[in-house]
């Protein structure tokens, strides 16, 4: 051991002088380095607490713990000990629930006083970690929450937020404005006595909310309640974002977030993390740098921190303990927290290997769980192409990407003046298909980045650039303001249509803007809250996502279960110039529907159509309305749409 963490703290030196990439590759896959127990960080019982470090290069660790997160002096300091496979323990007897630690960690030279990045707890602003036993911060009922059940991934319809956004406007009817207690009241209206919160989302009838980040981030003082960020900007993995507690001191922001999670379980709706593991936000004096220098990060060929994020550095997925790191994080959440899936931020970044254990870990312990990212980067990357997670390499894993190619076949740009399908631009038959089919191997010319459909999640618009209503203010400015909601409407509805995952930003069903802001990160509530008196404004709107939810979610033919199905079942129609018709037949996937004909029209006329099949036909998406019940029953085969339009017509 003594000798292995020689050739550590050479590497360190030669990692800087030599840049000897080889020789680190060959340390740190040393098994003997790798630590596989499930005890890191800090181990709760009332008898005693035990912590556990991996730091294969420190000289010497300290823990101070101390009575409270204020009082300068601890009340306790002692060694840790060396112990196995690169890691110290420590042991403290007695109850420590409620007193606070932090590690001073002898490496490199130096002396860092540091938090555990395994810590469960955290003192304001997170200057120190808390002890926290668990058990105690669940709610009433706990023990009976469940996660929301899927078969199948493509069954969510999955509703972007940021916790601030959706309850910090005036106009809320919501006590706790911008705080994990919002999701928890029922009975909230607007002023125009319209439901907001999460009532509202019950009414829309989405299935999953997918919440900007929550765990713990830097760039917000969480004792100042003005700031506003949106958080990817990872500090402590492992423990709630303390601003949108009531309260960031002690296990409050723990209890406050079960209490989220167990509330929009009652409500029947799942929740989903958006994780950040692929930076940090500050890099030389990182909690993992302080304690491990270097060995968390990837580096370039001259020694410099890579910066495939964009943000100064990029986490070594690919590193044994860092991989260790992320899986247990997700585990941790998926089971203390009743996650109900994850997000992963510029996924291409980590490391194939990771992601399918990631994979393996969380739907072990629940299928239901969904799991997807962004299949990019925020820049270059020394990782190995052939081990990123960019689009096409999820093939084949219950892992999803955002489809960006269909984002743009619809809408163009995503924060110009381009135009795309719904908006004016021509050509984009094929990529609205390749969509359609959820961008699987359709046909010879139909085909994308998918081996199934549940590989890809559909959206037009997130949290990132224009929010859709605002994009086409900007692209489609010299239209009329009813054509742009025939157009926003439109681009939803082939989402909502389509074979796959649907997603869309919260708020988009009532037009929300932010006044044209594309990165509004730190642009505060007024730009970025959901303003409830848009939902009167702009009602009919709403009931219009209202009912292609309700057609998706009770009509299994657009969540078909796999390409075979999808091959056999959907079949493209001829159809003029500039539009997009195909067939759902035969009962695709046990639909209670024998045929389902779904129209796009986004010339600015009229245009008429053949249905495929002789007999009566019945409408239940018309120029106005969408839904399950029949508007109008009509005769083959001519059928005229409206311009700008989508249409649904089905045969028992
Ligand atoms: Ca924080």
């Amino acid at each position: 051991m003594e000798q292995k963490r020689d050739m550590l703290r050479g590497w360190m030196f030669n990692l800087r002088r030599r840049r000897d990439f080889e020789f680190a590759r060959e340390v740190f896959i040393d098994p003997d380095l790798y630590y596989d127990g499930d005890d890191l960080g800090v181990s709760y019982s009332k008898e005693k607490t035990r912590f556990r470090v991996w730091a294969p290069t420190a000289e010497r660790i300290r823990l101070l713990l101390f009575m409270d997160e204020e009082t300068p002096e601890p009340e306790l300091e002692l060694d840790f000990q060396k112990d196995i496979k690169g890691t110290w323990l420590a042991e403290v007897s007695g109850d420590l629930a409620g007193k606070y630690f932090i590690y001073k960690v002898h490496v490199d030279g130096k002396i860092n006083e540091v938090v555990d990045p395994y810590t469960r707890g955290l003192s304001t602003n997170s200057r120190r970690g808390l002890i926290v036993d668990l058990k105690k911060t669940n709610p009433a009922g706990w023990e009976n929450d469940r996660r929301i059940k899927l078969e199948n991934p493509q069954d969510a319809i999955i509703y972007e937020i940021h916790v601030r956004d959706f309850s910090s406007s005036a106009d809320s009817g919501i006590k706790f404005k911008g705080k994990y207690l919002a999701f928890t009241e029922t009975g909230t209206t607007s002023p125009d006595g319209l439901k907001t919160g999460i009532d509202h989302l019950k009414e829309l009838g989405i299935t999953h909310i997918h919440l900007q980040p929550v765990f713990d981030y830097a760039s917000v003082d969480e004792t100042n309640e003005e700031d506003y960020n949106w958080g990817y900007d990872p500090y402590f993995y492992n423990v709630p974002e303390g601003s949108y507690a009531t309260d960031p001191s002690d296990d409050i922001r723990i209890r406050e977030f079960k209490e989220m999670v167990k509330a929009i379980h009652d409500n029947g709706m799942g929740i989903i993390m958006d994780m950040v593991y692929n930076h940090t936000y500050t890099t030389e004096d990182s909690p993992f740098n302080l304690i491990v220098p270097r060995y968390f990060y990837r580096f370039d060929e001259f020694g410099n921190y890579a910066n495939g994020s964009g943000t100064g550095n990029e986490i070594a997925s690919e590193r044994p303990m860092v991989r260790k790191f992320i899986i247990d994080s997700v585990k941790f959440w998926a089971e203390e927290y009743h996650i109900d899936g994850f997000r992963f931020d510029l996924m291409a970044l980590h490391d194939k290997e990771t992601m399918q254990q990631v994979e393996r870990t969380l739907h072990a312990i629940d299928p239901s769980i969904i799991i997807y990212g962004e299949p990019w980067m925020g820049g270059l990357s020394p990782l190995d192409p052939s081990k990123q997670m960019v689009k096409g390499a999820q093939r084949g894993m219950r892992i999803a990407v955002f489809n960006d190619h269909f984002r743009n076949a619809i809408k163009g740009d995503n924060d110009g003046m381009g135009t795309g399908f719904v908006s004016g631009a021509h050509n984009q038959e094929m990529n609205i298909k390749r969509g359609v089919v959820g961008a699987i191997e359709y046909s010879h010319d139909i085909r994308d980045f998918t081996a199934e459909p549940w590989e890809t999640v559909n959206y037009v618009s997130s949290h990132d650039n224009l929010t859709l209503w605002d994009k086409l203010n900007k692209s489609n400015s010299n239209d009329s303001k009813e054509l742009r909601i025939r157009m926003d409407r439109m681009a939803q509805a082939i989402i909502f249509t389509s074979q796959g995952i649907a997603f869309f930003l919260g708020g988009e069903e009532i037009l929300r803007t932010k006044r044209g802001n594309h990165n509004s990160y730190n642009a505060g509530d007024e730009i970025n809250q959901i303003k409830w008196k848009r939902k009167a404004d702009y009602y009919e709107t709403f009931k219009y996502y209202q009912g292609f939810i309700e057609l998706r979610k009770k009509h299994p033919a657009f969540r078909m279960r796999n390409a075979r199905q999808i091959r056999e079942h959907l079949k493209f129609l001829p159809t003029p110039y500039n539009t997009v018709g195909f067939l759902l037949k035969d009962h695709a996937n046990d639909d209670s529907w024998k045929n389902i004909v779904v129209f796009y029209n986004p010339n600015r006329e009229a245009v008429n159509f053949k249905l495929p099949l002789e007999g009566r036909w019945k409408i239940v998406v018309n120029e106005n309305k969408a839904g399950v019940e029949t508007l109008m029953t009509v005769n083959g085969p001519d059928i005229k749409v409206p311009f700008v339009n989508t249409m649904v017509l089905y045969q028992e």
